[in-house]
C-alpha cells in the first residue's frame, strides 16, 4: 500500500492502511475500515471492484467506493431482505434475485425445502467471479443444482420473463449508473409483471437517516404500480448510518406485511442459522422512528 490515498470515483479512498468511504450524497460523513491486506482491485465494463480484508469486519466488497458488503456484518442485510418476502408467502417455489452477485441472498433463500428453482440476474460477471473466490461464505450456495445465473441487466431479465415468480428480491447496490432503473417506476412494472399473482417483492430501500426525500419517491413510484406496498428497516454497521431500508410490494390485496404466515420457531433458527431475522424482528421492523414514519404518511 504504498501509493497512499487512491480516489475512487465516490470520492472514497485508500488511506495508507484506512479504507475511506466517502459519498457526496452524504457530505461531511464517512465510514472507515482499516484495511489488513488488499486481495482485488480491477474495473468492469460497469465498474470498480475492491475486495480487502479488514482488520475487523473480515473480507469486504466495494463496487465503485462504496461498501456492499463485510463477512462479519453481511447476515443482517441478507436475512432481511430474503426472509421479510419468504416468510409472507405460504408456499414459495421460484424466487429471483436481481444484482446479488456476492450470492448470500441466493444462499438465503435456498434455506427453504418448498424452493426448487431460484434465478440469479446479476449485470457483472466479474463481481461474480470475484465474489467466488474472496467471499466464499457468501457465494457457497451458488453452485447448488436448483440454482441458474443469467448474466444480464435486471430490468430486461424481469420484462421478459412474465408471472414466473412467487418472490422477487432485488439485492442493488444504491440508484446510480446501471443500478438507477431498479428504482424506478418503469422497473416496478415489470416487476409486477414478472410475479405470479401472489407473488411478492422486497428490494434495498436506502438509509432513512439522509434519503428520505429519495425513500418517498422511490414508495410513491412503487404505490403507483402496486396496491399494497411496505417499508421495513434493520441495522448494518457497514451502511451508511448504520441503517438499511427494505421495500416490499405485492398485488395480494389484503396483505398485512408485518404479518409472517411463516414464523419460525426456535430449532427452525438454528437448524437455518439465523443470527439477525425472526418473527418479532420482523413484525417490528415495519415500525418507523417519526422523522421517517411522518414522511411516508399516507402514502
Ligand atoms: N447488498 C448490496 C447493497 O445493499 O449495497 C448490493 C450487493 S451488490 C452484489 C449488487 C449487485 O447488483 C452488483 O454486483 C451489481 O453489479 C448488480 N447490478 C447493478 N445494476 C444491475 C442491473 N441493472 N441488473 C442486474 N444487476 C445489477
Amino acid at each position: 500500500m504504498e501509493e497512499a490515498k487512491r480516489r475512487f470515483e465516490s470520492h472514497s479512498v485508500i488511506d495508507k492502511d484506512w479504507f475511506r468511504e466517502v459519498n457526496l450524497d452524504w457530505a461531511g460523513f464517512s465510514l472507515n475500515l482499516q484495511i489488513e491486506e488488499v486481495l482485488y482491485e480491477g474495473k468492469s465494463q460497469y465498474q470498480d471492484i475492491l475486495v480487502f480484508k479488514s482488520k475487523s469486519f473480515g473480507n469486504v466488497l466495494v463496487l465503485n467506493g462504496i461498501i456492499q458488503c463485510t463477512e462479519r456484518d453481511e447476515f443482517t442485510y441478507q436475512e432481511m431482505i430474503t426472509h421479510l418476502p419468504m416468510t409472507l408467502h405460504p408456499n414459495p417455489q421460484k424466487v429471483l434475485v436481481i444484482g446479488g452477485g456476492d450470492g448470500g441472498v441466493v444462499r438465503e433463500a435456498l434455506k427453504y425445502e418448498s424452493v426448487n428453482k431460484v434465478v440469479l440476474c446479476e449485470i457483472d460477471q466479474l463481481v461474480l467471479d470475484v465474489c467466488r473466490k474472496h467471499l466464499p461464505d457468501m457465494s457457497r450456495g451458488l453452485d447448488d443444482p436448483r440454482v441458474t445465473i443469467q448474466i444480464g441487466d435486471g430490468v430486461d431479465y424481469v420484462r421478459d420473463h412474465p408471472g414466473e415468480f412467487d418472490i422477487i428480491i432485488t439485492d442493488a447496490p444504491d440508484p446510480e449508473g446501471v443500478a438507477e432503473a431498479l428504482f424506478k417506476k418503469n422497473y416496478y412494472r415489470e416487476l409486477k409483471g414478472a410475479l405470479k399473482k401472489d407473488g411478492i417483492a422486497s428490494c434495498q430501500g436506502l438509509t432513512t437517516f439522509t434519503d428520505m426525500p429519495y425513500i418517498k419517491g422511490m414508495v410513491e413510484q412503487c404505490k403507483d404500480v402496486f396496491p399494497r406496498v411496505g417499508y421495513a428497516t434493520g441495522n448494518t454497521p457497514t451502511y451508511t448510518h448504520g441503517i438499511m431500508g427494505y421495500l416490499l410490494a405485492s398485488s395480494i390485496p389484503d396483505i398485512d406485511f408485518t404479518k409472517p404466515v411463516r414464523r419460525f420457531s426456535d430449532d427452525d433458527l438454528k437448524r437455518m442459522n439465523l443470527k439477525y431475522y425472526n418473527s418479532d424482528i420482523h413484525a417490528a421492523s415495519f415500525v418507523l422512528p417519526n422523522y421517517a414514519r411522518d414522511v411516508l404518511k399516507g402514502l
